[in-house]
């Protein structure tokens, strides 16, 4: 696997209605490990293949709430309840910036998997918010279209995100009580902006904590 370079706004491939994947080969299938390799490098909570300059229909989903990783080709929402849920997003394309963007509250959703079967994700809250913004780009459409009060990062957000790579670093530490120690300090450190921000803003999510 790799980590594939994040093209950023306004790369003209961000605004492309990406091709659906006709045939699932081991090429395929190398992208979406290697998407995700770099969603969770990032760190992210999801990735769409126009983000790593692949104009193709294939997101990447890691909600970091226990619900686990999707990979799914082609996906489409099929059906949608209760728009108009506000929530912050971020995006990994388009770094320092977040705003504040109305969604659906709970999406099904279908595609395909890396086998070629075919899936079905009901999706609630927060996995539903990045599932919308997920598939947004395969159509080229990017959160700042949709959001209200567009604003830079917080510097004290900024330091939240260090603090969470500062966590990474001590749990893959020599000494794991060392990790948490470090863990508990980060967790501390990055409270008093709140768990709104950084537990809402979604591919530039700071991680772990939320
Ligand atoms: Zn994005």
């Amino acid at each position: 696997m790799a980590i594939l370079p994040i093209v950023t706004h306004p790369h003209p491939v961000l605004r492309k209605k990406a091709k659906p994947v006709q045939k699932i080969n081991a090429s395929i299938r190398k992208l979406i490990d290697d998407m995700t390799e770099t969603m969770y490098a990032a760190p992210g909570v999801g990735l769409a293949a126009p983000q790593v300059g692949v104009s193709k229909r294939i997101i990447v989903v890691d909600a970091q709430d226990g619900s686990g990783l999707f990979q799914v080709i082609n996906p489409e929402i099929v059906a949608a309840e209760d728009f108009g849920v506000m929530g912050t997003e971020g995006c990994l394309s388009i770094p320092g910036l977040v705003g504040d963007v109305p969604r659906y509250r709970k999406v099904r959703v279908t595609g395909l998997n890396r086998d070629g079967h075919r899936i079905w994700i009901d999706a609630e809250g927060w996995l539903a918010r990045i599932f919308q913004h997920e598939i947004d780009h395969l159509d080229g459409i990017l959160y700042i279209d949709k959001a209200t009060n567009i604003r830079e990062v917080k510097e004290e957000e900024e330091e939240a995100a260090e603090a969470g790579e500062a966590e990474e670093a001590g749990e893959a530490g020599e000494s794991r009580a060392a990790g948490r120690t470090e863990a508990a300090q980060a967790g501390a450190g990055a409270s008093p902006t709140g768990a709104g921000a950084a537990g809402t803003s979604l591919e530039a999510e700071a991680g772990g904590g939320e």
